[in-house]
């Protein structure tokens, strides 16, 4: 069995980012992957187009328990540094609003730049492997997959993903080994999901995409609000909209929470703007009916589910509505509520919220504070970001961060001679009586890094718990 200095379990955006970068830096690196091939769930990025990442990027695109956590940590690989990263490696990128995809369009050129640049760094990767148990003997990682293999390195990064379509590999393994090795996992829900309600009236309306506002409220209080094309489906809402509030939602109907959501169909206009132009439009169009006015605004299938939540017949005609008629229908219009009691699964969410506890993890490394040498990257860790390219763009960051950190153990070729791998058996004791002088040095300088780092981390805790 070889020894490496660094073993990844996950071959995703967040998991061959560290492993580009811990190569380049001269460490022996693995890769073990589950899946047949590395980086499955990047090709159904974008829709096939991989949205790498995003142009604008704040505080508030991320959640989590600690935010801040993940905006401290994308200072130290940024989105230009994630970009030239990317050039260097061949990607040209083009840009839409703001969202960064490959100019080739194509998620494929993304995934094949990876592996090409794996390649030439001479990164060992294991496919079809999925690890089911990670040890820590001395200080070694040793962890055995389901063909009964094992390997092992000084250093263990854990990018496994968190459970979002499990069908593309992340099948929540990873919250499973950060438990066993005495880390917490907050409870992890799907986030950028679909979301199901009980209003009878809407379901009429799939297949429906309007443009709109979106307010989630719990409890009665909004709790988010967005804007975007609304998709209706036969469960509910969908579109980016729907998605960016989703994990909101999710974590309070969890609770137990009262989950609704209010739709402003007209939302380039006020209340008062709206009623005047209804007013005028049915001073103008005395010939036509309440439904057929409404159908030069909206899409007609929406005008008879308006019409029926605000109680008004359709054939009701234009000069005979009344005030107060058309205040209640601007009203509903721009405030139409639906009660949302589901969410769509696990396997039908693009990320999913919550993961390993972030006051367990250094910003500066990505390292454990619990454990030494073994780190978390990727959506394991308790962020997830909204829709536009945040998420890769943790994993980029996260990634590279751990990759950049993980240390090269100077003794690993000597103790790969030892005969019948005396390490792995005797761990630390072997480990600590064979050292030289030039390990011991690195080693004292890692420490001392890692300790700094906690202290920092600490500290920059005790200073947000005053604030
Ligand atoms: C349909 C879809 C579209 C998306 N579109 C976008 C987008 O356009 N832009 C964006 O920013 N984000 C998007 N996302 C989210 C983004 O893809 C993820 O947040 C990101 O890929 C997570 O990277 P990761 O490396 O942490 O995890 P993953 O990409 O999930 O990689 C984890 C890897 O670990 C492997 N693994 C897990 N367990 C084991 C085990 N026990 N043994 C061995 N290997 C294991 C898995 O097989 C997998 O390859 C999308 C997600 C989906 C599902």
């Amino acid at each position: 069995m070889k020894l490496y200095d660094s073993m990844i379990i996950g071959g995703g955006a967040a998991g061959l980012l560290t492993a580009i970068r811990a190569a380049e830096r001269g460490l022996s690196v693995c890769v073990i992957e589950q899946m047949a091939k590395i980086g499955k769930k990047i090709l159904a990025t974008g829709n096939g187009r991989c949205n790498m990442t995003n142009l604008s990027i704040k505080e508030q695109d991320y959640r989590g328990d600690d935010p801040q956590f993940a905006y401290d940590v994308l200072k130290k690989f940024s989105v230009k540094e994630t970009l030239d990263f990317f050039e260097s490696i061949g990607i040209v990128w083009k840009e839409e609003n703001g969202y960064v995809y490959p100019r080739s369009e194509q998620a494929t050129s993304v995934v094949s730049a990876l592996e090409l640049k794996l390649q030439s760094l001479g990164v060992d990767i294991f496919c079809d492997q999925k690890v089911i148990s990670l040890q820590k003997e001395g200080d070694v990682f040793v962890c055995e997959t389901e063909k009964k293999e094992r390997f092992s390195a000084y250093q263990c990064v854990i990018a496994t993903g968190g459970k979002a379509q499990p069908k593309l590999g992340s099948d929540g393994k990873g919250y499973e080994l950060a438990k066993q090795f005495g880390h917490s996992v907050t409870v992890v829900v799907p986030a950028l999901t679909g979301l199901h309600t009980s209003h009878k009236g809407i379901k009429q309306w799939a297949g429906v995409r309007a443009k709109g506002g979106i307010s989630c409220l719990v409890d009665g209080a909004v709790v988010m609000e967005e804007e975007g094309e609304i998709q209706f489906t036969n469960y509910g809402i969908s579109g980016v909209p729907a998605f960016q509030i989703s994990r909101y939602a999710t974590k309070m109907l969890q609770k137990g929470r009262k989950v609704e959501v209010t739709i402003n169909f007209y939302r380039e206009k006020s209340f008062v703007e709206f009623l005047n132009l209804l007013e005028k439009l049915s001073n103008c169009c005395t010939y036509k009916n309440i439904r057929e006015l409404l159908e030069g605004i909206f899409s007609k299938k929406l005008v008879p589910i308006f019409l029926q939540e605000a109680n008004i017949k359709e054939t009701l005609h234009c000069k005979e509505m009344t005030k107060e008629q058309r205040k209640r229908l601007c009203f509903i219009i721009q405030n139409f509520k639906i009660p949302i009691v589901g969410f769509n699964s696990f396997e039908q969410c693009q990320v999913c919220a919550g993961g390993v506890v972030t006051k367990e993890i250094c910003r500066d490394t990505m390292e454990s504070l619990k454990i030494k040498n073994l780190y978390f990257v990727g959506e394991v860790v308790d962020i997830d970001g909204t829709c536009g390219g945040y998420n890769l763009q943790w994993a980029w960051t996260s990634g590279y961060l751990a990759g950049n950190s993980v240390q090269k153990y100077t003794r690993s070729d000597r103790i790969k001679e030892q005969p019948n791998n005396v390490l792995l058996k005797t761990g630390k004791q072997h480990y600590e009586t064979a050292k030289p002088k030039q390990f011991e040095r690195k080693k004292k300088q890692t420490e001392k890094t890692i300790e700094k780092n906690r202290g920092k981390d600490k500290r920059k805790t005790a200073r947000r718990k005053k604030k």
